[in-house]
């Protein structure tokens, strides 16, 4: 599998990803009625004969206008590297990606041009795991604590967490790491599902799919609210009335409120025993956050998808304004910074249920829990991964979904390879379906 030393980095393509999503309601919520689930898709390409890092951002249907340029940026500083310095460190990719003056002013660290580094970066490690022929949770587990620890950026985090702290954390998440590494092949990870409780669905099709999902061996569902309090009572009652006491049943208000707002509403649910509320409100806004779990409690107060960066994430743990962090694989700038923040919420004592769903985000988090379960925090005690069942048909090395739980995968990589049939068929706007599409073909089929 290794390259050889004068394997370089020849180009960053990037492809415009849109699924025609919103014509089913999957994934609508308070915030988001329309949502087209689209990734901002990038290849390194490399001299090395077949090796290649894939990666990519999520982002709702013209978001990515603006973040494949956004990538397209940042290509010059991988081009021409070599494949085998860049796979070694990473974290120096990551540290020259941020630095990049010009685009910094545009953060710094958050919003488009952070989520663009997170993409490349995350190609970057795609392309590391593959030429080690290992998943990347693997890889990360097998990994030197001193060089986990080299890949963190510490600036802004070290009055939280310190260098030796994490070293302190890694090695510690060694003792046992064996066993737990056979346990997550035995088992998998824990995950739970979003896919009875979007907004549009009607209540007989949540009904349905709630039984379902207990069916399934899930033992927590999530249901989406805020748009309409009466709406709400009605889904949460006929959720808990579906799926019984026992099952955890997660509300998300994808920041619809304000804080006062959000501490009634979720009061006005408390009745039906939801676990978790969801962005509560803003992600900046961690005081807020805060008040609403003090406000709410015993209900947990969860979030994290669209959390910047890890400066806030530090906040939102040092301000106790959380119980749940809900990391995303592809909002920050990729696995670095999210090294960084698993370990502030092991120092913290806070488990982490991460955000998935969207394109592709489901196959890339399911690394950074098996990693966090097998070297770092050691346990899934209160912990589950977001599942959503659609568009994994798209990947090469799907998720897959047993009993409530994700397999481990085993293919090398970061399971962020796109199957090119559905680049061919959905890159916009000249892939098949939306040539069709836009040319107003009257009922284009989405293609399965
Ligand atoms: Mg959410």
């Amino acid at each position: 599998m290794k390259g050889t030393t004068l394997s370089v980095i020849t180009a960053i393509d990037t492809y415009d990803i849109r699924f025609p999503t919103s014509r089913e309601l999957d994934g609508s919520d308070a915030m988001n009625p329309d949502p087209d689930y689209s990734a901002a898709y990038v290849v390194l390409r490399t001299s090395d004969d077949g090796a290649e890092g894939h990666g990519f951002t999520f982002t709702i249907g013209r978001g990515n206008d603006v973040q494949v340029a956004a990538i397209q940026a940042l290509s010059g500083h991988l081009v021409g590297r070599s494949v085998e310095e860049v796979c070694a460190d990473p974290g120096a990719v990551s540290r020259d990606l941020i630095g990049d003056s010009q685009l910094r002013w545009l953060g710094p660290e958050k919003g488009v041009m952070h989520m663009a580094i997170g993409a490349v970066v995350n190609a970057v490690w795609d392309l590391a795991a593959k030429r080690e022929g290992k998943p990347l949770w693997q890889l990360l587990a097998d990994a030197e604590p001193e060089w986990l620890v080299s890949q963190i950026d510490f600036r802004y985090i070290s009055d939280a967490l310190t260098p030796d702290e994490a070293l302190d954390l890694l090695r510690r998440g060694q003792e046992g790491a064996g066993e737990r590494a056979e346990e997550l092949l035995r088992r998998g990870y824990p995950a739970y599902t979003t896919s009875p409780g979007w907004l549009g669905y009607s209540d007989e099709k949540l009904t349905r799919l709630a039984e379902q999902a207990v069916a399934d061996g899930f033992t927590q569902i999530k249901l989406k609210v805020g748009a309409d309090l009466a709406d709400d009572v009605r889904r949460c009652r006929a959720a808990r009335a579906a799926v019984g006491p026992d099952v955890r049943m997660a509300i998300d208000a994808n920041q619809r409120w304000g804080v006062g707002e959000a501490i009634e509403w979720t009061n006005a649910l408390a009745e039906f025993d939801p676990y978790w509320i969801e962005e509560p409100t803003s992600p900046d806004d961690i005081l807020g956050h805060a008040a609403v779990r003090a406000g709410v409690a015993p209900i947990k107060v969860a979030t994290g998808e669209h959390v910047q960066n890890r400066v806030v994430f530090k906040q939102l743990l040092q301000a106790g304004a959380i119980d749940v962090l809900q990391l995303d694989s592809a909002r920050v700038a990729g696995v670095n910074e999210n090294l960084a923040i698993l370990l502030l919420a092991a120092k913290f004592g806070v488990p982490v249920c991460p955000h998935a769903g969207g394109v592709g985000l489901c196959e890339l988090v399911q690394h950074l829990s098996m990693f966090d379960f097998v070297a770092l925090s050691g346990t899934t005690e209160n912990r589950v991964i977001e599942y959503v069942d659609h568009l994994h048909e798209h990947f090469l090395d799907p998720v897959v979904v047993e009993a409530g739980h994700y397999r481990a995968p085993t293919l090398p990589g970061f399971s962020a390879e796109m199957d090119p049939e559905t680049i061919a068929t959905f890159e916009y706007p000249h892939g098949a379906f939306w040539t069709a599409d836009l040319a107003g073909l009257a009922g284009t089929e989405v293609p399965a």
